[in-house]
């Protein structure tokens, strides 16, 4: 009988990289013919979590990363299909020797997947070899020595991308059907790529950081003076070891330190939350703290929808809404006050928006997403409650109304006092600028004085519920760090 070539195959998932993609070069390394493939997967294209722009993204990364691979005459292969149907087609025509990936943190279908993966593996007699990605570490039961973990894995040297053509099966001896790799160039949206990311990078070390804390919280000025890696290092375009590195170097060569420091703190905080939602696998559906699952908050659709839709009648609400549908981009803060807004004044369960916003962010990671969401609302029983106030943020962050100007065009030639609070508009000078409330312009849904009191005072009690401060008392040992930091403010 005619034996099948050996192979292994890289599965690139969210590491789509070259550059200090440690498992790639070990999987080089391994010198056996090395196939390289990424799975469209259609049960993940339809999660409500997705959405085109992140699609597109990753089909710019491949791109970029087959332009580079070009000279190794070979590619990354293009597959649509669930992961273990896919290589059921690869065995066919190979003997896979080991199965490379990073490991992921992910939603409960990544989750369910790779263990479908793992049986299949198994059952083929296949090793699947899974990298550490970012410093995020399987199967730790607290955080004492995390911290360690994670600066020595930040400090080792960043792998180089080192290979020869004979490491790859080459692109013209691969006999499946590939998907097409058309994206589009999204208006107003980062597009993908190592190359891209490395420009947003190497701008801010050398220029923007330097006013980032004065901007950080503004939802204008910080498109322009935070760093913008977001969307990079959640597919991997980017490993944050090297923006790390590249990070601690810029310091020896004249930027900021207190503006890099902050940076660098945040890169932290990138796989802390991770790691969080690495311990905690129900984060997706339930709150950390199980003190808060009796909260009872009824859904309100017809709330949910003008949350959605950036009409609920409070200006920087609506502009950030509008925003992020379009743009698939917010500052931290803004991201805390629509959660806030929609959780508190709404009084919305986290999980009726929590989706929907992910898939709005093009930067989604479910391992920052859910643990923020679930802090925002107020219901992990460790963090400091926050009820924003739209106005006073707009006051303070957006003083001259020129974001919200530019995301809620129906107030933007009113006079700034009444852009931000259009409610104050008497009759008569609504029908002057021809902005009637109720028409061109939603009333508020709600009384933001009202509604306040209520989250307050209900969130406030709870927090003395004794199961909520049982939880608590198992959420700090767990999760929090020595010297634990406050990595609310910002
Ligand atoms: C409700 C909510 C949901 C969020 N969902 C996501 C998400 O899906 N994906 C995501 O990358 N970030 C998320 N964040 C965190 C944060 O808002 C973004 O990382 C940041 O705004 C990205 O912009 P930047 O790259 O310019 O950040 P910078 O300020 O330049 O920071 C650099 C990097 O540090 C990390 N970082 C910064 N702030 C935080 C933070 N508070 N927590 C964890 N990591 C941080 C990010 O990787 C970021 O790219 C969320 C925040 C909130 C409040």
């Amino acid at each position: 009988m005619h034996s099948k070539p050996v192979i292994n195959v890289f599965w690139f998932k969210r590491d789509l990289r070259i550059l200090d993609n440690e498992g790639l070069q070990r999987a080089i390394e391994a010198k056996t013919p090395l196939l390289l493939i990424y799975i469209f997967e259609p049960s993940l294209e339809s999660n409500l979590h997705y959405h085109e722009r992140h699609w597109n993204f990753i089909k710019q990364s491949i791109f970029e990363l087959n332009q580079e691979l070009k000279s190794y005459k070979t590619k990354v292969h293009c597959l649509s299909g669930e992961v273990t149907d896919v290589l059921e087609n690869l065995v066919k025509n190979w003997e896979i020797k080991t199965l490379f990936s990073m490991q992921e943190t992910g939603l409960n279908c990544t989750y369910n997947r790779d263990k479908e993966v793992k049986k299949w593996c198994v059952s083929k007699d296949i090793h699947w070899v899974e990298h550490i990605n970012n410093g995020v570490f399987r199967g730790l039961t607290n955080r004492k020595n995390w911290r360690e973990y994670w600066t020595n894995y930040m400090m080792k040297p960043i792998k180089p991308f080192k290979a020869t053509t004979g490491d790859f099966i080459s692109t013209e001896t691969f006999p499946i059907d590939e998907i097409p790799l058309r994206s589009k160039k999204l208006e107003g949206i980062q597009q993908g790529g190592t190359k891209k990311g490395l420009a947003y990078l190497e701008s801010f070390l050398k220029k923007r950081h330097k006013k980032y804390q004065q901007n950080i919280s503004k939802p204008e000025a910080a498109r322009l003076h935070c760093c913008r890696i977001s969307p990079y290092l959640a597919w991997g375009n980017l490993s944050v070891r090297y923006v790390w590195q590249r990070a601690k170097q810029a310091k020896t060569i004249g930027a900021s330190a207190s503006q890099i420091n902050a940076f660098t703190s945040r890169l932290r905080w990138q796989a802390h939350f991770i790691q969080k939602f690495e311990m905690e696998t129900q984060m997706e559906f339930k709150s950390v703290n199980a003190g808060y699952h009796n909260l009872n908050k009824p859904l309100n659709l017809a709330y949910v929808d003008a949350w959605k839709n950036g009409k609920t009648g409070y200006p920087l609400v609506d502009a950030c809404m509008r925003c992020v549908v379009e743009a698939g981009y917010l500052n931290f803060r803004m991201r805390a006050l629509v959660v806030s807004f929609f959780t508190h004044h709404l009084w919305q369960p986290w999980q009726a928006g929590a989706a929907f916003l992910g898939r709005q962010f093009l930067d989604f990671e479910p391992g920052i997403h859910y643990p923020q969401f679930q802090m925002q609302a107020g219901e992990t029983g460790i963090n400091m409650l926050r009820i924003y106030n739209p106005t006073k943020n707009a006051l303070e962050h957006d003083t001259d109304a020129v974001f919200i100007r530019k995301w809620v065009p129906e107030l933007a030639k009113l006079p700034t006092s009444f852009v931000i609070e259009p409610w104050t508009l008497t009759g008569i000078e609504q029908h002057g600028y021809e902005v009637i409330l109720g028409k061109q312009y939603p009333k508020p849904i709600v009384d933001i004085k009202e509604t306040y009191k209520h989250a307050s005072t209900v969130l406030w009690h709870m927090q003395r519920n004794a199961k909520v401060r049982k939880e608590s008392k198992r959420i700090l040992a767990k999760h929090t760090l020595p010297n634990r930091e406050n990595i609310m403010d910002r």
